[in-house]
């Protein structure tokens, strides 16, 4: 945390120094979502190539110089969060005609989500300011994360969840001994309920929108590709969005190791998402603000009408020289299908939309043959069985007998 140089307003760009407590900018509010600045310079010092290379902590924390956390906190207790696995694609990419594709599989994480990295940093954060409780709204994998680091540490968790919640997420919340408010609305009166009942009570907060660590944690995503492709980078990396820390995450990482002078230029940022909740790809396209958008996708992971942290988002694809990109849902259960046949990935609508969107870029020639791309798989499809059924079908019955297999046309 000597590492830590302060924060800086992305609405204002106030610079102030850092508190662990603070969560927005106190001039602009609400609004005022800041960014945690570091002190590169002595960063470098001890995170090298070489540093990395020797390190024998295969999780996010190997990347602890760059993370807001107190070196009080002993994370060596934390689940295994991160340092998942970054496959090359052995047919789809071809089949695609890219030079290279990769599939980084964050459905690998201990609650089987990207999101498992935020609630980490989180969950260090609560220990170390003395919180007994952490509470976050959520449409499913930011409160199974934060519900399973919380259970591993020994913190209670308050969860709040819109109804629509696929039952597998909620069925982690309640194997990890989680409170779980159910709202009976949308996502975004389970934020506001989740908001005031954290004022009301004093809970750690975990919301990611808001909170400027989570961000911190998302971007070791970033961190991990670039040194599992040996610190030459794809040109392309592709992320879903909903609320838009993940994205803002993954162009923080590929920040920092440009700034430490890890790699050579940063990728550009592939945000996509669904046709039927896609407030980013429209505000792009008419160059204007966000506007509230209904939520009409079955990727419940995304499926976020008034995100809660555009600039940060925006800034990534901007600052990136990347592209936002919407993909129908049919495009979503093909994808499904598609990573699961070709690379043995198992993601969820959510998670394999950046996939799905990799592919209706390189159709429309906005991916090139000549480049190469990453798509980060941000959730496992054990989560949304349903959909993984829509997607792929059911097996057909057989009677067990050899002729009647034979008869069924099941092996044809
Ligand atoms: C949360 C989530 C996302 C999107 O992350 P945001 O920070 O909300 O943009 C994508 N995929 C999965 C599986 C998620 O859980
Ligand atoms: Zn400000």
């Amino acid at each position: 945390m000597r590492r830590v140089a302060g924060y800086r307003c992305t609405i204002c760009g106030r610079e102030f120094p850092f508190e662990p407590e603070r969560m927005t900018c106190p001039h602009c509010g609400e609004k005022g979502i800041l960014d945690i600045l570091y002190d590169y310079d002595e960063i470098a010092r001890d995170l090298t190539r070489e540093s990395l290379a020797a390190c024998r902590d295969n999780s996010m924390w190997r990347y602890r110089a760059l993370m807001p956390v107190a070196d009080s906190v002993d994370v060596s207790r934390f689940l295994r969060i991160g340092w998942t696995p970054l496959y090359e694609s052995l047919s789809l990419g071809r089949e695609l005609g890219v030079k290279a594709l990769y599939i980084k599989d964050d459905g690998l994480n201990p609650t089987a989500s990207l999101k498992d990295r935020a609630s980490g940093v989180a969950v260090a954060k609560a220990i170390e300011l003395g919180y007994d409780t952490i509470a976050c709204s959520s449409t499913g994998n930011a409160a199974s994360s934060c519900a399973g680091s919380a259970a591993r540490m020994g913190l209670k968790a308050v969860i709040f969840v819109p109804e629509r919640a696929p039952e597998g997420k909620v069925a982690q919340l309640m194997i990890f001994g989680a409170r779980v408010v159910s709202v009976h609305g949308d996502y975004k009166a389970t934020f506001d309920l989740s908001k005031a009942a954290i004022e009301k009570y004093g809970w750690y907060n975990r919301n990611a929108g808001i909170n400027p660590v989570m961000t911190e944690g998302k971007k070791t995503v970033a961190l991990e590709i670039a040194e599992q492709l040996g610190w030459s980078v794809t040109d392309w990396v592709a992320c879903s969005v909903g609320d838009g820390c993940t994205i803002g995450g993954v162009y923080n990482g590929f920040y920092d190791l440009y700034r430490l002078g890890l790699i050579e230029r940063i990728p550009k940022i592939l945000g996509v998402q669904s046709t039927g909740c896609c407030p980013f790809v429209d505000a792009a396209r008419e160059n204007r603000p966000l506007r509230p958008t209904a939520e009409n996708t079955l990727a419940d992971s995304i499926a976020v009408g008034v995100p809660r942290n555009p600039v940060k988002a925006l800034r990534a694809v901007r600052k990136s020289g990347g592209a936002w990109i919407a993909v129908s849902d049919e495009r979503i259960l093909d994808a499904m299908r598609v990573l699961g046949r070709t690379e043995g990935v198992f993601g969820e609508p959510a998670g394999v939309t950046a996939t799905a969107g990799v592919i209706q870029a390189v159709a429309d020639g906005l991916i090139r043959p000549d480049e190469t791309v990453t798509a980060i798989s941000t959730g496992s499809g054990l989560k949304d069985v349903k959909n993984a059924l829509r997607a792929a079908g059911k097996p057909r019955l057989c009677e067990p007998d050899l002729a009647a297999l034979e008869e069924s046309g099941i092996l044809a």
